[in-house]
């Protein structure tokens, strides 16, 4: 029986929590996720609409891009329509659960799909983040160190771009003095020991941090291991807002804005002045992505697909690059395919649905 909390684990593999931004509120939004899992329903939004079609199609889990619950509540009355869905999952037993600024911030996530829609190759995070990564230096004996390295390898250490398994080792001596309380691996109580060990220097993703520590000292064979683990300034090219990429063909800018209205059925795109040139380098957000225009510009896109662009950001584009602002939904609502995909590979015979709605709140004219 696959269990509600199974299905959210395989979206937190995939979008670690520990990657939304501050302001965020992913994760459970109501529920008890220890109960069997009818089915799932994926959407961008939870609306009144979406949680009708969780009850009909029995999906008792539903997933959602945007949280419902982002300011915190301090009644549940039926005031307004967040407390009348939680009021309602709660009685029909479903758990409302959000995966957002994690899935705008991973390498596979929002982003990814907004560029596979436009096409782009080559692509990399617009903007990578900081103070992600960790390091790991332990100290070893000779005999045990292949297998406490093979131990972190597989708790998730060593981890840069395209390579896994990374680490640096130098040989060098320890030395320890055991007390009378100690029960020593190598030497004898009271007396100094000096031991030739091995220095291992890993890195990690500072949300793994228990994980990695839990694993060295299990691994480690002495009774109190030597570690250090440094914060490091580097930023994590896998992490971070914003995606940028190439067009496979060059296209001008009018057949360009045509090529979105197609793919993300863009009702009305709001663009700055042409820049009559070809476009081949495209820099992307999906929702509100106007903090990254500068980043954008630096990438040297031609073109920045992104939403809810303010009327006086508009004029920041100062003939450096077009921003095509295609709509908020419009850029996200692929999303749901990205949780689908996840969630197939891992119980391809479980019940989930994409959701039928279209929950976009802005109607055009
Ligand atoms: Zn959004």
């Amino acid at each position: 029986m696959i269990q509600i909390q199974d299905i959210i684990s395989v979206v937190e593999q995939f979008a670690p929590p520990a990657l939304q931004e501050s302001y965020d509120n992913s994760g459970v939004q109501c529920g008890n996720t220890q109960m069997p899992a009818s089915g799932v329903l994926l959407s961008l939004d939870i609306t009144h609409e979406v949680l009708k079609e969780a009850i009909k199609k029995k999906c008792n889990l539903i997933i959602a891009h945007h949280p419902l619950i982002f300011s915190p509540l301090k009644q549940l009355t039926g005031k307004n329509y967040v407390e009348q869905l939680i009021i309602k999952a709660i009685k029909n037993d479903i758990v409302l659960y959000a995966c957002h600024t994690n899935a705008d911030n991973i390498q596979a996530g929002v982003n990814k799909k907004i560029a596979e829609k436009i096409g782009l190759l080559n692509t990399r995070i617009l903007q990578p983040k900081k103070r992600i990564l960790k390091k790991l230096v332990t100290f070893c004996p000779e005999k045990q160190a292949a297998s406490v390295q093979n131990a972190l390898f597989d708790a998730g250490c060593g981890h840069i771009g395209n390579y896994d398994r990374c680490s640096f080792s130098t040989n060098g001596n320890g030395t320890f003095r055991a007390n009378e309380h100690a029960q020593p691996f190598v030497g004898e109580k009271h007396k100094q020991h000096t031991e030739t060990e091995i220095k291992i220097e890993t890195i990690f993703e500072s949300y793994k941090e228990h994980q990695v520590v839990q694993t060295l000292l299990q691994a480690h064979p002495y009774e109190e291991a030597a570690y250090d683990i440094y914060t490091l300034d580097n930023t994590h090219p896998q992490i971070g807002s914003g995606m940028v990429g190439e067009l496979a063909q060059p296209m001008s800018e009018k057949d360009f804005l045509q090529h979105l209205k197609q793919s993300f059925g863009a009702r009305g795109i709001r663009y700055t002045r042409f820049l009559n040139q070809e476009v081949k380098k495209v820099a992307l957000c999906g929702g509100s992505g106007s903090f990254l225009l500068k980043e954008a510009i630096k990438a040297g896109a031609h073109m920045f697909v992104s939403a809810d662009f303010k009327y006086h950001q508009f004029f920041d584009a100062d003939n450096h690059i077009v921003i095509a602002d295609i709509g908020h939904y419009e850029t996200e609502h692929f999303t749901p395919e990205i949780f689908y995909s996840q969630i197939v590979k891992k119980f391809s015979t479980f019940a989930v649905h994409l959701s039928d709605h279209n929950t976009n709140p802005v109607n055009y004219f």
